[in-house]
C-alpha cells in the first residue's frame, strides 16, 4: 500500500495567526472574525478552518469553549460529555459527506504539540485520498488493561507508534459518553502529571473513525526521538516499568471509575 504524503503550503501556515510562539490576538476570541461556522451547540463551535494548509483535505476546527482558558484537563465532566457528543455529532457529518476517504480528530496541546493558539480546540480533517485507518497497524493501540467497561476500555501501549507512553482508548456507539469523558480526562491529567517538572505539558490526542468504533491515542510530547525520526523505530520502557505504571494509573487516576464497576 502507497504510504500517505500530504502536501503542505508554506505560504498558507506563514499567514496563520500564533499566540503559542508569536504574537497574535486570538481568533477564536473574537467569533464574528470567523468564516464560516458549520454547527454550533452550547459553548462550542465547529468552523471551517481558514488557513488550509494541507492540498486534497478539508481542515475544520471545533473550538472546545467560547472561554479562552478551558482546559479539558479540567473542566467539569458534564461540559467534557457535552464536547465529546459535540465532537462525534461534527465527526459523523464530515464522515458522511461521500467527497473523502477518511477522517481524522487531532488534538494539540501545549508548545511541543504542533499547537499554534492557545485557545483550547481540536481538528476534524476529511482526507480526498488517503484512508487514514489502513495507514495505522493496530498492535499500536493494544497493551496493558487500564480500563473495560461497556463499550470504552483503555490500554498502555506495549508496541508503541514513536515511545514511549502512549495511551489507547477505544469507544464504541453503544458506550457511554460520561464514562469517556471521566476515563479522558483523568488519562489527560496523568499525562500533564508525568511532565509536572516542565514549565508547560504538551500532548497529542489522535483519533481514528472506524465502522464500528472510535480509537484515540493520548500521547506526551517532548523532542521527538532521533531513532523514531531517522529510523521509524520505536522505544518503549521495560515491562515491569510499564506493569507499575499501568497499576499506578488504575488505582491512582481511574479508582473511581473502577470502583464504580
Ligand atoms: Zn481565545
Amino acid at each position: 500500500m502507497e504510504k500517505a504524503c500530504l502536501t503542505f503550503l508554506p505560504n498558507v501556515s506563514l499567514l496563520k495567526p500564533n499566540d503559542v510562539l508569536g504574537q497574535s490576538a486570538c481568533p477564536f476570541c473574537q467569533l464574528t472574525a470567523l468564516e464560516k461556522i458549520l454547527l454550533e451547540e452550547g459553548d462550542a463551535l465547529w468552523v471551517e478552518n481558514k488557513y488550509r494548509t494541507l492540498e486534497e483535505t478539508y481542515q475544520t476546527v471545533l473550538i472546545e469553549s467560547k472561554a479562552h482558558d478551558f482546559n479539558l484537563a479540567y473542566c467539569s465532566l458534564e461540559k467534557l460529555k457535552d464536547l465529546l457528543e459535540f465532537i462525534f455529532a461534527c465527526w459523523e457529518k464530515l464522515a458522511a459527506d461521500s467527497r473523502f476517504s477518511s477522517t481524522l480528530f487531532l488534538k494539540n496541546y501545549g508548545p511541543w504539540s504542533g499547537a499554534s493558539l492557545r485557545h483550547s480546540h481540536s481538528q476534524l480533517v476529511a482526507l480526498k485520498k488517503w484512508d487514514v485507518t489502513k495507514q495505522a497497524d493496530p498492535i499500536h493501540f493494544a497493551g496493558l488493561d487500564l480500563y473495560q467497561g461497556e463499550g470504552v476500555s483503555a490500554t498502555l501501549s506495549t508496541q508503541p507508534i514513536m515511545g514511549y507512553t502512549e495511551l489507547n482508548i477505544s469507544f464504541e456507539p453503544k458506550g457511554s459518553v460520561e464514562e469517556l469523558a471521566e476515563l479522558l480526562q483523568a488519562l489527560v491529567i496523568f499525562i500533564l502529571n508525568q511532565q509536572a517538572d516542565r514549565k508547560e505539558g504538551s500532548y497529542n490526542l489522535f483519533g481514528w473513525r472506524y465502522l464500528d468504533h472510535y480509537q484515540f491515542k493520548l500521547v506526551p510530547r517532548y523532542i521527538d526521538s532521533a531513532y523514531f525520526v531517522g529510523f521509524g523505530i520505536a522505544q518503549v520502557f521495560p515491562m515491569d516499568k510499564l506493569e507499575k505504571m499501568a497499576e499506578d494509573i488504575r488505582s491512582h487516576y481511574l479508582k473511581e471509575l473502577l470502583n464504580r464497576q
